[in-house]
């Protein structure tokens, strides 16, 4: 009986594709200072960048430990550096949809209140797969949520499925890109069947489709711009995307058309499924 026991867990183990895990921060930032300090000269610049960078890595590790004992427990963004360059090449390699559907509602305010994801069509009972590799770090019931599941990617990103009318995975368990964690439904705060899908940055919610491009199921680039405004709002785009800090008296329509695009193409780079009101100091992507 062991013996069989023993060849299924290593037939199994051979079909399976085995967990990235990105690389040990620690270690990383180590190697910098070592690589810094073996220079011939170094200048206060390279210094203070440095510090900058062991700071910020403080504070990841500081959500990692916080959000233990709460379901997001945000660093709050007076903390973050303006702009934070993200790799997301491990934690996000092998993305895919959590599943395919027409949006219905897009991240932003909507009647008052704050949307902190995205809703996505579904019938009940359809599979709800978990976007990239990582460990469930909650499932089961938590208030409007319903039944939802909490991914944690590493180095503070994660993802949120709510709403589900079944939960298939465990708190703790490793899950691979394209699992299923379970089945769409319509528990929680929700008026018929969908996912409520979101994205967080050290417990922040950001706009899951200004990195994703949905219709292709990948993402724009692994490397991404995680930005805070002057109201500690957090944006995120990729890398490569031209940024505009909106002005006062600017609305999408101006915006579109100095940089020589029509509302609809403006909208959809940054995520945005219904018109929506621009508040001055927004940063809009124009690229
Ligand atoms: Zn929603």
């Amino acid at each position: 009986m062991f013996f069989i026991f023993l060849i299924i867990i290593i037939v199994s183990g051979h079909f399976a594709r085995a967990i990235k895990s990105p690389p040990d921060a620690d270690s990383i930032y180590l190697k910098k200072i070592d690589e810094l300090f073996e220079k011939q000269e170094i200048t206060a610049k390279e210094i203070e960048l440095l510090y900058k960078e062991i700071h910020y890595h403080e504070l990841v590790k500081f959500y990692e430990n916080k959000k233990q004992n709460a379901l997001f427990w945000p660093i709050p963004a007076k903390w973050l550096p303006d702009s934070i360059l993200l790799d997301l090449s491990y934690n996000f390699s092998d993305y895919c949809n959590p599943i395919q559907g027409v949006i219905t509602s897009g991240f932003g305010w909507r009647d008052g209140r704050m949307h902190k994801g995205i809703d996505i069509d579904l019938r009940k009972g359809d599979p709800v797969k978990a976007v990239a590799d990582g460990t469930v770090r909650f499932a089961g019931k938590c208030g409007g949520w319903g039944n939802v599941v909490v991914i944690d990617h590493g180095h503070g990103i994660e993802t949120l499925y709510a709403h589900l009318s079944k939960i298939l995975v465990k708190q703790g368990q490793q899950v691979l890109s394209e699992q299923i964690l379970g089945k769409g439904g319509n528990t929680g705060r929700s008026r018929g069947p969908h996912l409520h899908f979101e994205l967080r940055y050290l417990g922040h919610p950001v706009n899951p489709l200004s990195l994703i491009k949905f219709e292709e199921a990948e993402l724009y680039e692994n490397k991404v711009l995680c930005m805070k405004n002057n109201r500690d709002e957090l944006f995120i785009f990729p890398a490569h995307a031209r940024i505009h800090l909106s002005e006062k008296g600017e609305n999408w329509r101006k915006i579109a058309k100095s940089c020589g695009k029509n509302i609809k193409e403006l909208y959809h780079l940054n995520g945005i499924i219904r018109p929506l009101y621009l508040k001055p100091n927004t940063f809009v992507r124009v690229e």
